[in-house]
């Protein structure tokens, strides 16, 4: 066993900090959030300098590494700012479904757009009747000479407006049965015409990214659209889950991260009674619990991405990860709150920003309660 990360590992963890020190600037944040806006110049650095999709390989602009340098990326991109490293990281949401089941063509046009900044990707899953339960669609694919013929509607998509592709779960085969072998995932490009997106509204955190209802009306695209097989693509996702799920508890894990190390400068230099607030028992006793969370919550989500990269598909161990690391965020960055008191509270002091993007952990991508679905059926096992 080693728990060393290795010289490449390091090297990309300071590279991402000195990334995030020069470029991640607070008031900009500020002004970002207040203007619901993309971080586009902040991206679009990044994927010049390579930090946008390290896992894909290098003929598709990636570096050829694995879901553990990724993770490494997406921690450090969040520690600098929850909310421009979250927008940063979710860059190439879902692109992993082209990179492991799309056409040799669809990786050619796509991937390195995504790994270079040029442009984003997106997952549409959810629709309006079926969030955690995505064993059947009501989004629809139907083949008509050569073509898919979509019609649907998905909502909460991250990136939806800005993507220029869109991975979409649509029932192929309404008599499937069970329903999700039915399911297929069709690539739409973002200028099919049919595909509209609408803002899904006001939210509570991860303010520069947008979150859109994606409306698919008589959407023609070829055949050889289609990612992965046919009446596969429940499979394909939940395969793709036991990545994704690893990089949003990398999201929680930065996050967390980020809010502690604002709280600790903070009460060093925060005086009451005469006396450095982090002279008070109470306070270190709230850092150490802080401490251990996040050294918890590093050691499942490193060992989950680690795991995956040796090829063994553990979805208990992921959901494991996911599941602490996202609880761990939203609890740090409620105590960074407090020990600031009410400047914790004030937008200008960051930390109530960070709180609130870390809660979004605990519900994309599988909710908590989702997660622990996972982990009681994988250690019960079947009931007789
Ligand atoms: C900001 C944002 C961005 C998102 N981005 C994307 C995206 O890019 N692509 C995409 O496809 N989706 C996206 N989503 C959707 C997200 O994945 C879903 O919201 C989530 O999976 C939950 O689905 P739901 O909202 O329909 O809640 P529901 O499924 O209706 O759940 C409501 C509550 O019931 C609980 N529940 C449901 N079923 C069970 C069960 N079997 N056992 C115990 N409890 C259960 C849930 O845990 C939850 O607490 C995003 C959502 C948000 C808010």
């Amino acid at each position: 066993m080693d728990f060393e990360l290795n010289k490449t590992q390091k090297d990309i963890q300071k590279a991402v900090r000195d990334f995030t020190k020069g470029e991640f600037d607070k008031d900009l944040a500020l002004e970002l959030e207040k203007n619901h806006e993309f971080p586009k110049k902040i991206w679009q650095k990044a994927g010049e300098i390579g930090l946008i999709g390290v896992h894909f390989p290098e003929e598709y602009s990636g570096q050829g590494l694995g879901s553990l340098e990724d993770i490494l990326v997406i921690e450090e991109l969040c520690r600098g700012d929850s909310t421009i490293g979250s927008a940063v990281a979710l860059s190439s949401f879902a692109s992993e479904l082209v990179l492991h089941y799309g056409t040799d063509e669809m990786k050619e046009n796509f991937l390195p757009q995504v790994a270079e900044g040029k442009m984003l990707s997106a997952g549409a899953f959810t629709e309006p009747d079926h969030g955690s339960d995505i064993t059947f669609m009501n989004t629809t694919a139907v083949k008509d000479g050569d073509e898919w013929v979509v019609n649907g509607v998905k909502t909460f998509i991250t990136n939806g407006g800005l993507a220029g592709f869109y991975s979409v779960m649509c029932q192929t085969d309404p008599d499937a049965k069970p329903t999700y072998r039915g399911i297929s995932l069709i690539l739409v490009e973002a200028d099919r015409e049919g595909v509209s997106t609408m803002d899904v509204g006001n939210k509570m955190g991860i303010h520069m990214m947008s979150t859109t209802e994606v409306a698919l009306k008589d959407v023609r695209v070829p055949l050889s659209n289609l990612i992965g097989e046919e009446g596969k693509g429940f499979y394909h996702v939940l395969h793709f889950f036991d990545e994704s799920r690893i990089q949003v508890a990398a999201q929680a894990l930065g996050i967390a991260q980020g809010a502690y190390d604002r709280a600790m400068d903070y009460v060093k230099k925060r005086e009451q009674f005469g006396k450095k607030i982090a002279q008070f028992q109470v306070t270190q006793h709230k850092l150490a619990d802080m401490a251990t969370k996040l050294e918890l919550s590093r050691l499942i989500t490193y060992k989950a991405a680690w795991n995956f990269d040796q090829g063994r598909i553990d979805p208990k161990l992921t959901s494991m990860a996911k599941m602490y690391a996202a609880r761990s965020a939203v609890e740090i960055a409620d105590e960074a709150i407090q020990l600031l008191g009410g400047y914790g509270y004030m937008t200008e002091y960051e930390v109530e920003r960070f709180y609130r993007d870390a809660k979004i952990t605990e519900i994309y991508e599988g909710t908590k309660e989702i997660q622990k679905n996972t982990i009681a059926s994988a250690i019960i096992g079947k009931l007789k």
